[in-house]
Protein backbone atom coordinates (compact mmCIF):
# COMPACT_ATOMS: atom_id res chain seq x y z
CA UNK A 1 0.00 0.00 0.00
CA UNK A 2 0.80 3.58 0.01
CA UNK A 3 -0.41 6.62 1.90
CA UNK A 4 -1.67 9.70 -0.58
CA UNK A 5 -3.73 13.31 -0.14
CA UNK A 6 -6.76 12.28 -1.76
CA UNK A 7 -9.17 14.46 -2.86
CA UNK A 8 -12.63 13.44 -3.58
CA UNK A 9 -16.10 15.35 -4.81
CA UNK A 10 -19.29 14.37 -3.08
CA UNK A 11 -22.63 13.83 -5.21
CA UNK A 12 -23.63 17.36 -4.47
CA UNK A 13 -20.20 18.88 -5.54
CA UNK A 14 -18.67 19.30 -2.64
CA UNK A 15 -14.74 18.48 -2.63
CA UNK A 16 -12.83 17.04 0.11
CA UNK A 17 -8.82 16.38 1.03
CA UNK A 18 -7.74 13.71 3.34
CA UNK A 19 -5.20 11.73 3.93
CA UNK A 20 -5.99 7.86 2.40
CA UNK A 21 -3.94 4.61 2.62
CA UNK A 22 -4.29 3.09 -0.87
CA UNK A 23 -3.58 -0.22 -2.83
CA UNK A 24 -0.66 -0.35 -5.30
CA UNK A 25 -3.28 -1.52 -7.71
CA UNK A 26 -4.48 2.62 -7.54
CA UNK A 27 -1.23 3.36 -9.17
CA UNK A 28 -2.20 5.12 -12.60
CA UNK A 29 0.05 3.40 -15.81
CA UNK A 30 3.42 4.52 -15.94
CA UNK A 31 7.16 2.68 -16.89
CA UNK A 32 8.31 4.18 -13.89
CA UNK A 33 7.78 3.77 -10.28
CA UNK A 34 9.13 6.40 -7.46
CA UNK A 35 9.44 6.18 -3.74
CA UNK A 36 8.48 9.65 -3.17
CA UNK A 37 10.03 11.46 -0.54
CA UNK A 38 9.27 15.60 -1.07
CA UNK A 39 6.56 17.34 -2.78
CA UNK A 40 5.86 20.86 -2.20
CA UNK A 41 2.79 23.43 -2.68
CA UNK A 42 2.40 25.79 -5.40
CA UNK A 43 -0.70 28.01 -6.38
CA UNK A 44 -1.59 25.65 -8.53
CA UNK A 45 -1.58 23.02 -6.09
CA UNK A 46 -3.55 25.43 -4.01
CA UNK A 47 -6.40 25.12 -6.50
CA UNK A 48 -6.39 20.66 -6.89
CA UNK A 49 -6.96 20.35 -3.78
CA UNK A 50 -9.51 22.72 -3.02
CA UNK A 51 -11.09 21.92 -6.47
CA UNK A 52 -11.12 25.47 -7.81
CA UNK A 53 -10.08 26.69 -11.66
CA UNK A 54 -11.62 23.61 -13.24
CA UNK A 55 -7.81 21.69 -13.60
CA UNK A 56 -8.80 18.81 -11.97
CA UNK A 57 -11.52 16.71 -14.50
CA UNK A 58 -11.21 13.43 -13.06
CA UNK A 59 -12.28 12.43 -9.07
CA UNK A 60 -11.03 10.56 -6.77
CA UNK A 61 -7.39 12.93 -7.41
CA UNK A 62 -4.34 12.85 -6.03
CA UNK A 63 -2.48 16.17 -6.45
CA UNK A 64 1.07 17.50 -6.32
CA UNK A 65 2.40 19.13 -9.20
CA UNK A 66 5.99 17.79 -8.28
CA UNK A 67 7.61 15.26 -6.00
CA UNK A 68 11.55 13.91 -5.81
CA UNK A 69 12.40 10.42 -4.68
CA UNK A 70 14.27 7.16 -5.65
CA UNK A 71 13.26 5.05 -8.49
CA UNK A 72 11.96 1.72 -7.24
CA UNK A 73 11.58 0.09 -10.46
CA UNK A 74 11.71 1.06 -13.82
CA UNK A 75 10.96 -0.28 -17.71
CA UNK A 76 12.39 2.79 -18.58
CA UNK A 77 16.47 2.08 -19.89
CA UNK A 78 17.11 5.30 -18.51
CA UNK A 79 16.52 4.82 -14.96
CA UNK A 80 17.24 2.17 -12.62
CA UNK A 81 15.82 1.27 -9.21
CA UNK A 82 18.02 3.63 -6.67
CA UNK A 83 18.42 6.57 -8.78
CA UNK A 84 17.32 10.11 -7.30
CA UNK A 85 14.90 11.68 -9.74
CA UNK A 86 12.84 14.74 -9.61
CA UNK A 87 9.08 15.84 -11.63
CA UNK A 88 7.71 18.71 -12.31
CA UNK A 89 5.20 19.54 -14.68
CA UNK A 90 3.72 17.71 -17.40
CA UNK A 91 0.44 18.04 -16.10
CA UNK A 92 0.89 15.34 -13.17
CA UNK A 93 -1.19 16.47 -10.17
CA UNK A 94 -3.59 18.12 -12.45
CA UNK A 95 -4.53 15.29 -15.49
CA UNK A 96 -1.98 12.68 -13.59
CA UNK A 97 -1.86 11.60 -9.97
CA UNK A 98 0.91 13.48 -8.81
CA UNK A 99 3.39 13.93 -5.77
CA UNK A 100 1.05 13.61 -2.67
CA UNK A 101 2.03 9.88 -1.83
CA UNK A 102 4.55 7.62 -0.96
CA UNK A 103 4.58 6.39 -4.23
CA UNK A 104 4.04 7.76 -7.99
CA UNK A 105 3.69 5.96 -11.06
CA UNK A 106 4.70 8.06 -14.33
CA UNK A 107 6.46 8.12 -17.89
CA UNK A 108 9.89 8.35 -18.03
CA UNK A 109 10.30 11.10 -20.37
CA UNK A 110 8.60 13.17 -17.26
CA UNK A 111 11.49 12.80 -15.20
CA UNK A 112 14.98 14.76 -14.69
CA UNK A 113 17.80 12.78 -12.68
CA UNK A 114 18.45 14.65 -9.48
CA UNK A 115 22.12 16.68 -9.83
CA UNK A 116 24.48 15.20 -7.13
CA UNK A 117 24.75 18.54 -5.44
CA UNK A 118 21.30 18.04 -4.50
CA UNK A 119 19.31 16.62 -1.82
CA UNK A 120 15.41 15.40 -2.74
CA UNK A 121 14.68 18.15 -0.21
CA UNK A 122 16.25 20.56 -1.58
CA UNK A 123 15.10 19.61 -5.10
CA UNK A 124 11.35 20.75 -3.62
CA UNK A 125 12.11 23.45 -1.94
CA UNK A 126 13.28 24.59 -5.37
CA UNK A 127 10.25 22.11 -6.94
CA UNK A 128 8.10 23.76 -9.96
CA UNK A 129 8.00 27.75 -8.63
CA UNK A 130 12.52 27.32 -8.83
CA UNK A 131 12.23 26.44 -11.80
CA UNK A 132 10.13 28.28 -13.37
CA UNK A 133 12.10 31.27 -11.60
CA UNK A 134 15.66 30.25 -13.23
CA UNK A 135 13.64 29.74 -16.90
CA UNK A 136 12.93 33.23 -16.63
CA UNK A 137 16.12 34.72 -15.54
CA UNK A 138 17.54 32.59 -18.41
CA UNK A 139 14.50 33.96 -20.75
CA UNK A 140 15.84 37.55 -19.49
CA UNK A 141 19.32 37.02 -20.25
CA UNK A 142 19.00 35.59 -23.66
CA UNK A 143 17.42 38.62 -23.79
CA UNK A 144 19.80 40.71 -23.45
CA UNK A 145 19.52 41.12 -19.40
CA UNK A 146 22.82 41.51 -17.58
CA UNK A 147 24.08 43.02 -13.95
CA UNK A 148 25.75 46.67 -15.37
CA UNK A 149 22.09 47.40 -17.14
CA UNK A 150 20.33 47.97 -14.00
CA UNK A 151 18.28 47.00 -11.47
CA UNK A 152 15.60 44.20 -11.86
CA UNK A 153 12.50 44.41 -10.24
CA UNK A 154 10.34 40.77 -8.87
CA UNK A 155 6.28 41.18 -7.74
CA UNK A 156 5.06 38.88 -5.89
CA UNK A 157 8.41 38.45 -4.30
CA UNK A 158 7.86 36.77 -0.87
CA UNK A 159 6.09 33.77 -2.82
CA UNK A 160 7.60 30.79 -3.80
CA UNK A 161 8.30 32.06 -7.69
CA UNK A 162 9.31 35.05 -6.23
CA UNK A 163 11.52 33.97 -3.46
CA UNK A 164 13.69 31.81 -5.89
CA UNK A 165 13.94 34.76 -8.63
CA UNK A 166 15.29 37.25 -6.08
CA UNK A 167 17.57 34.73 -4.48
CA UNK A 168 19.43 33.74 -8.27
CA UNK A 169 19.10 37.22 -9.35
CA UNK A 170 21.21 38.88 -6.40
CA UNK A 171 23.66 35.65 -6.34
CA UNK A 172 24.13 36.07 -10.11
CA UNK A 173 25.28 40.00 -9.06
CA UNK A 174 21.49 42.14 -10.34
CA UNK A 175 20.59 44.75 -7.84
CA UNK A 176 17.04 43.50 -7.00
CA UNK A 177 14.02 45.44 -6.25
CA UNK A 178 11.07 43.35 -4.49
CA UNK A 179 7.13 43.88 -4.63
CA UNK A 180 5.46 42.51 -1.86
CA UNK A 181 2.21 43.50 -0.03
CA UNK A 182 3.02 41.88 3.14
CA UNK A 183 5.54 44.44 4.88
CA UNK A 184 6.51 41.95 6.99
CA UNK A 185 8.30 40.18 4.67
CA UNK A 186 10.59 43.13 4.12
CA UNK A 187 13.80 41.43 6.84
CA UNK A 188 12.97 37.91 5.20
CA UNK A 189 13.50 39.27 0.88
CA UNK A 190 16.68 41.31 2.27
CA UNK A 191 18.18 37.84 3.17
CA UNK A 192 17.43 36.98 0.45
CA UNK A 193 19.08 39.15 -1.70
CA UNK A 194 16.70 42.36 -2.13
CA UNK A 195 18.20 45.99 -2.08
CA UNK A 196 14.95 47.75 -1.92
CA UNK A 197 11.11 46.67 -0.65
CA UNK A 198 8.37 48.35 -2.80
CA UNK A 199 4.79 48.03 -1.66
CA UNK A 200 2.46 46.03 -3.47
CA UNK A 201 0.29 49.03 -3.23
CA UNK A 202 2.65 51.77 -5.21
CA UNK A 203 2.18 49.45 -8.36
CA UNK A 204 -1.27 47.73 -8.12
CA UNK A 205 -3.35 50.42 -9.27
CA UNK A 206 -3.59 50.95 -13.35
CA UNK A 207 -1.84 54.55 -14.46
CA UNK A 208 -3.04 56.91 -16.79
CA UNK A 209 -0.07 57.10 -17.91
CA UNK A 210 1.07 55.41 -21.30
CA UNK A 211 4.42 55.73 -20.06
CA UNK A 212 6.35 56.26 -16.45
CA UNK A 213 9.59 56.74 -15.70
CA UNK A 214 12.51 54.10 -16.69
CA UNK A 215 13.49 52.49 -13.85
CA UNK A 216 14.05 48.42 -14.23
CA UNK A 217 16.32 47.03 -16.51
CA UNK A 218 14.25 44.02 -16.28
CA UNK A 219 11.42 42.18 -14.32
CA UNK A 220 10.45 38.69 -13.16
CA UNK A 221 6.25 39.06 -12.89
CA UNK A 222 4.40 36.98 -11.08
CA UNK A 223 1.38 38.95 -10.12
CA UNK A 224 0.20 39.64 -13.97
CA UNK A 225 -2.87 41.91 -14.17
CA UNK A 226 -2.39 46.03 -13.98
CA UNK A 227 0.55 45.34 -11.99
CA UNK A 228 2.15 43.72 -14.78
CA UNK A 229 0.73 47.06 -17.20
CA UNK A 230 2.63 49.11 -14.78
CA UNK A 231 6.15 47.26 -14.70
CA UNK A 232 6.33 47.20 -18.12
CA UNK A 233 5.50 51.24 -18.36
CA UNK A 234 8.52 51.04 -16.03
CA UNK A 235 10.70 49.29 -17.98
CA UNK A 236 13.75 50.68 -19.51
CA UNK A 237 14.60 51.10 -23.22
CA UNK A 238 15.57 47.78 -24.43
CA UNK A 239 14.50 45.70 -20.84
CA UNK A 240 12.00 43.07 -21.19
CA UNK A 241 9.66 41.86 -18.38
CA UNK A 242 9.80 37.70 -17.67
CA UNK A 243 5.74 37.46 -17.10
CA UNK A 244 5.01 34.08 -14.79
CA UNK A 245 2.55 34.30 -13.38
CA UNK A 246 -1.35 35.74 -12.48
CA UNK A 247 -1.43 35.61 -8.76
CA UNK A 248 -3.35 39.29 -9.44
CA UNK A 249 -5.44 38.12 -12.01
CA UNK A 250 -4.89 37.23 -16.07
CA UNK A 251 -6.34 40.22 -17.18
CA UNK A 252 -4.89 43.45 -17.98
CA UNK A 253 -7.46 45.92 -18.58
CA UNK A 254 -4.84 48.96 -19.08
CA UNK A 255 -3.36 47.13 -21.94
CA UNK A 256 -1.01 49.41 -23.89
CA UNK A 257 1.54 48.82 -26.70
CA UNK A 258 3.52 51.94 -26.19
CA UNK A 259 6.49 50.77 -23.77
CA UNK A 260 6.80 48.29 -27.03
CA UNK A 261 6.41 50.49 -29.77
CA UNK A 262 8.35 53.31 -27.84
CA UNK A 263 11.16 51.94 -25.72
CA UNK A 264 11.34 48.25 -27.48
CA UNK A 265 10.42 46.99 -24.01
CA UNK A 266 9.75 42.50 -24.63
CA UNK A 267 7.45 40.27 -22.65
CA UNK A 268 8.44 37.52 -22.41
CA UNK A 269 6.39 34.26 -21.91
CA UNK A 270 7.15 31.66 -19.52
CA UNK A 271 5.86 28.54 -19.33
CA UNK A 272 7.26 26.15 -17.24
CA UNK A 273 4.77 22.28 -17.48
CA UNK A 274 5.79 21.21 -20.97
CA UNK A 275 9.35 22.72 -21.08
CA UNK A 276 11.45 20.11 -23.57
CA UNK A 277 13.51 17.77 -21.70
CA UNK A 278 17.04 19.28 -22.94
CA UNK A 279 15.75 22.53 -21.24
CA UNK A 280 15.05 20.95 -18.05
CA UNK A 281 18.44 19.79 -17.72
CA UNK A 282 19.76 22.91 -18.32
CA UNK A 283 17.38 24.78 -15.87
CA UNK A 284 18.24 22.39 -13.08
CA UNK A 285 22.39 22.43 -13.42
CA UNK A 286 22.01 26.13 -13.49
CA UNK A 287 20.09 26.03 -10.57
CA UNK A 288 22.46 24.10 -8.63
CA UNK A 289 24.94 26.28 -9.29
CA UNK A 290 23.27 29.47 -9.06
CA UNK A 291 20.86 29.28 -6.07
CA UNK A 292 22.75 29.35 -2.84
CA UNK A 293 22.18 26.65 -1.01
CA UNK A 294 21.76 28.85 2.44
CA UNK A 295 19.32 31.06 0.79
CA UNK A 296 17.47 27.99 -0.52
CA UNK A 297 16.90 26.85 3.44
CA UNK A 298 15.60 30.46 4.85
CA UNK A 299 12.85 29.82 2.46
CA UNK A 300 12.25 26.82 3.31
CA UNK A 301 9.12 25.21 5.71
CA UNK A 302 8.52 21.74 6.22
CA UNK A 303 5.24 20.31 6.71
CA UNK A 304 3.30 16.74 6.10
CA UNK A 305 0.56 15.43 4.11
CA UNK A 306 -2.04 15.92 6.79
CA UNK A 307 -1.31 19.43 6.62
CA UNK A 308 -2.04 20.01 3.12
CA UNK A 309 -6.19 20.34 3.64
CA UNK A 310 -5.29 23.72 5.71
CA UNK A 311 -2.38 24.45 3.13
CA UNK A 312 -4.53 24.42 0.06
CA UNK A 313 -6.64 27.14 0.74
CA UNK A 314 -3.67 29.44 2.50
CA UNK A 315 -1.96 29.49 -0.61
CA UNK A 316 -4.30 31.28 -2.72
CA UNK A 317 -4.77 33.28 -0.21
CA UNK A 318 -1.26 34.61 -0.78
CA UNK A 319 -0.37 33.48 3.24
CA UNK A 320 2.21 31.27 2.08
CA UNK A 321 5.83 32.40 2.34
CA UNK A 322 8.46 31.30 0.42
CA UNK A 323 8.42 27.59 -0.02
CA UNK A 324 6.38 24.80 1.43
CA UNK A 325 8.05 21.84 1.30
CA UNK A 326 5.59 18.44 1.71
CA UNK A 327 7.84 15.61 3.78
CA UNK A 328 5.37 12.63 1.87
CA UNK A 329 6.08 9.91 4.91
CA UNK A 330 5.13 11.75 7.66
P1 LIG B 1 2.68 32.01 -4.29
O1 LIG B 1 3.75 31.37 -3.47
O2 LIG B 1 1.31 32.13 -3.75
O3 LIG B 1 3.21 33.47 -4.72
C1 LIG B 1 2.38 34.46 -5.27
C2 LIG B 1 2.69 35.79 -4.62
O4 LIG B 1 2.04 36.83 -5.34
C3 LIG B 1 2.16 35.91 -3.20
O5 LIG B 1 3.01 35.35 -2.26
C4 LIG B 1 2.06 37.41 -3.06
O6 LIG B 1 3.37 37.91 -2.80
C5 LIG B 1 1.67 37.88 -4.46
N1 LIG B 1 0.23 38.11 -4.59
C6 LIG B 1 -0.78 37.28 -4.24
N2 LIG B 1 -1.98 37.84 -4.52
C7 LIG B 1 -1.72 39.05 -5.03
C8 LIG B 1 -2.54 40.12 -5.51
N3 LIG B 1 -3.86 40.04 -5.51
N4 LIG B 1 -1.93 41.23 -5.98
C9 LIG B 1 -0.58 41.33 -6.01
N5 LIG B 1 0.24 40.35 -5.57
C10 LIG B 1 -0.32 39.24 -5.08
O7 LIG B 1 2.54 31.24 -5.67
P2 LIG B 1 3.68 30.63 -6.64
O8 LIG B 1 3.58 29.16 -6.58
O9 LIG B 1 4.96 31.33 -6.40
O10 LIG B 1 3.10 31.06 -8.04
C11 LIG B 1 3.04 32.44 -8.41
C12 LIG B 1 2.28 32.58 -9.71
O11 LIG B 1 3.04 31.98 -10.76
C13 LIG B 1 0.93 31.89 -9.74
O12 LIG B 1 0.04 32.69 -10.47
C14 LIG B 1 1.21 30.59 -10.45
O13 LIG B 1 0.07 30.06 -11.07
C15 LIG B 1 2.26 31.01 -11.44
N6 LIG B 1 3.18 29.96 -11.87
C16 LIG B 1 3.41 29.84 -13.20
C17 LIG B 1 4.31 28.92 -13.65
C18 LIG B 1 4.60 28.82 -15.13
O14 LIG B 1 5.02 27.78 -15.60
N7 LIG B 1 4.44 29.92 -15.83
C19 LIG B 1 4.97 28.07 -12.76
C20 LIG B 1 4.75 28.24 -11.38
C21 LIG B 1 3.84 29.20 -10.96
P3 LIG B 1 3.63 39.05 -1.69
O15 LIG B 1 2.99 38.54 -0.44
O16 LIG B 1 5.11 39.16 -1.62
O17 LIG B 1 2.97 40.28 -2.21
Amino acid sequence: TFRALLVEKAEDGAISASVKDLQDDRLPDGDVTVAVEYSTLNYKDGLCITGHGGLVRSFPHVPGVDFAGTVEASDDPRYRPGDRVVLTGWRVGEVWWGGYATRARVKGDWLVPLPDTLTTRQAMAIGTAGLTAMLAVMALEKAGLSPPKGEVLVTGAAGGVGSVAVAILARLGYRVAAVTGRPEAAAYLRELGAETIIDRAELAAASAKALESERWAGAVDAVGGDMLMRVLKQVKYDGAVASIGLAAGAAVHSFTVIPFILRGVSLLGIDSVMRPRDERLDAWSRIATDLPHDKLDAMITEYGLADLPALGPAILEGKVRGRAVIDVRR
